[in-house]
């Protein structure tokens, strides 16, 4: 483990998405540059263990972050070398053209249209691979795309960064064979050989100030042998990256407030486990990886990640009732909708405890609503490609068996007490743009009324982009680090 710096050019906190990108881009121009991670480095050999392993190694809290409001959601983030990018599915979109117009009669977001990112998203593409699946879809696919079929609904297949999958379905224990690029595999051993330096296990817990400059960090270093020391580092720039909610809360602490974490957005998901007449064999592949596009941005249909520990927890909201179901886990597979999230969010440090902040959001009237429409619609598509049963998970709803049941959606509102909902995707905490009003940064990600403080992660996404994120972020924040090297000429 490397020894914490007294002094350096550019700090930057996380070494996810958009820390990764902010260390590469920079060390790459000549700057001294040190990245802190609060999360361990894992070797390939440790990755695609159990769920549970996993969980301790590479999610914060263990995967566990509950996200509260009055429906409460499971939320979870990586803590590890590369973020939540390790744990991920490698997805890529993306921002769509209608959401980058929105940003800017929203937020008006300067720089950020399709043409201003195109180079940026190439440039990620490049470096991750980004490809369609080289090889025939595996099962859990072919049946979601027979469905399609059947409604004639427009989809894709979605790229991912994981140019050589090999279909382990250990994404989301990290992946065993490296085929998915986290920014563990390419992006950060790029910036270590450009010179940045990683220093890892070191969770910075203050920004410190003087005026409008941050003048370095307090960071507690945990040694090996289980001891921690608090260390102060001293830096010229720093770019905040701590993903959507470490972010505003280290902010916060830091007494910096303006606009910061009363925002969050989300895509809530809710999840369904189909039952198909013919094997699927859902655990031994990659999940399904078409997408419906038909109903985007505001509503996305999919597929989910699945082994017979997480047909459990789907089933558990009705168990009485489905518990018989997971003797046939072999014939099912799991599928969710996943919404724009027009509800409102916020993240709040907690002064108490672990130091786990405190974050809220509340479903808006809008996002019960396509939920309920988007199982409808995920339902009829499941039971056209011939699953014989859908369960949702929503409690008081055990099977969804014909399609007469499942339009019942479309006019009629799922019960908010009822909904079981999960997300993995969160932004828009600290949002920029040039709107004084609503914005914590400028259009490029400097803290507003400070000359050295930016942030560079999935935070500063204005609102939600409807897609996959990440694909959004790191060009986003390549972007602002090629504007930030200008600006030091
Ligand atoms: C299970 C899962 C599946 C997903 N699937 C997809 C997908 O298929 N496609 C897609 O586009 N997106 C997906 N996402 C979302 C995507 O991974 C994130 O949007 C993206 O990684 C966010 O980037 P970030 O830099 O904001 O945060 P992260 O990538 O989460 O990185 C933040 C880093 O900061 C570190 N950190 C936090 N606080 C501190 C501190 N105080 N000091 C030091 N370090 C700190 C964290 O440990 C972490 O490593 C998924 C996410 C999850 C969790």
């Amino acid at each position: 483990m490397a020894e914490a710096p007294r002094k350096v050019q550019v700090l930057v906190v996380g070494s996810g998405a958009g820390g990764a990108v902010t260390a590469l881009e920079l060390a790459r121009a000549g700057l001294d540059v040190c990245v802190l991670e609060q999360g361990s480095r894992w070797k390939l050999d440790e990755y695609g263990r159990g769920s549970l392993e996993a969980m301790r190694h590479l999610y914060r809290r263990k995967g566990m972050t509950p996200i509260l409001g009055r429906v409460p959601l499971g939320y979870v983030e990586g803590m590890c070398v590369g973020g939540s990018t390790e744990i991920n599915s490698g997805f890529w979109h993306r921002t769509p053209r209608e959401v980058l117009l929105r940003w800017k009669a929203q937020f008006d977001v300067d720089g950020a249209t399709p043409d201003e990112l195109e180079a940026h998203f190439e440039w990620a593409e490049d470096l991750l691979g980004v490809s369609t699946y080289a090889g025939p879809l595996p099962k859990s696919s072919g049946v979601f795309k027979r469905g399609i079929e059947a409604m004639g609904w427009a989809a894709q297949e979605v790229p991912r960064a994981a140019p050589a999958c090999k279909s382990t379905n250990a994404c989301a224990a990290g992946c065993p064979t490296g085929s998915k690029q986290g920014m563990s595999r390419r992006i950060l051993p790029e910036a270590e050989a450009a010179g940045a330096r990683l220093l890892t296990d070191c969770a910075v817990q203050l920004l410190l100030r003087q005026g409008q400059r941050v003048t370095g960090v307090l960071a507690v270093v945990r040694r090996p042998d289980g001891t921690r020391e608090l260390v102060r580092i001293d830096a010229e720039h720093v770019f905040v990256c701590a993903g959507p909610t470490e972010t505003p809360a280290l902010l916060r602490r830091s007494r910096i407030k303006r606009h910061v974490g009363d925002s969050l957005r989300i895509h809530p998901m809710l999840k369904v486990a189909a039952v198909f007449p013919e094997r699927i064999d859902a655990q031994d592949s990659v999940l399904p990886l078409l997408q419906v596009k038909e109903f985007w941005p505001d509503i996305s249909l999919g597929g989910a990640f699945f082994t017979p520990g997480h047909l459990a927890m789907g089933l558990s909201d009705n168990w009485l009732e489905n518990r018989e179901q997971m003797s046939r886990y072999r014939n099912m597979a799991s599928y969710y909708v996943a919404v724009r999230g027009s509800g409102r969010g916020s993240v709040r440090p907690s002064l108490l405890g672990d130091g786990a902040p405190s974050l809220r959001y509340e479903l808006s009237d809008e996002d019960v609503i396509h939920l309920s429409k988007g199982l409808a619609r995920l339902s009829t598509l499941l039971l056209a490609a011939g699953a014989t049963q859908v369960h949702p998970t929503v409690q008081g709803l055990p099977s969804i068996r014909s399609e007469v049941e499942a339009v019942r959606w479309l006019d009629e509102r799922l019960p908010r007490s009822g909904l079981s909902l999960t997300t993995v995707h969160a932004f828009s905490s600290c949002p920029l743009g040039e709107r004084h009003d609503r914005c914590a940064l400028d259009s490029f990600g400097k803290v507003r009324g400070f000359e050295n403080l930016h942030v560079n992660d999935a935070s500063m996404l204005p609102d939600s982009p409807g897609v996959n994120p990440q694909g959004s972020v790191m060009a986003l924040a390549r972007r602002n680090a090629v504007h930030f090297q200008e600006s030091l000429r």
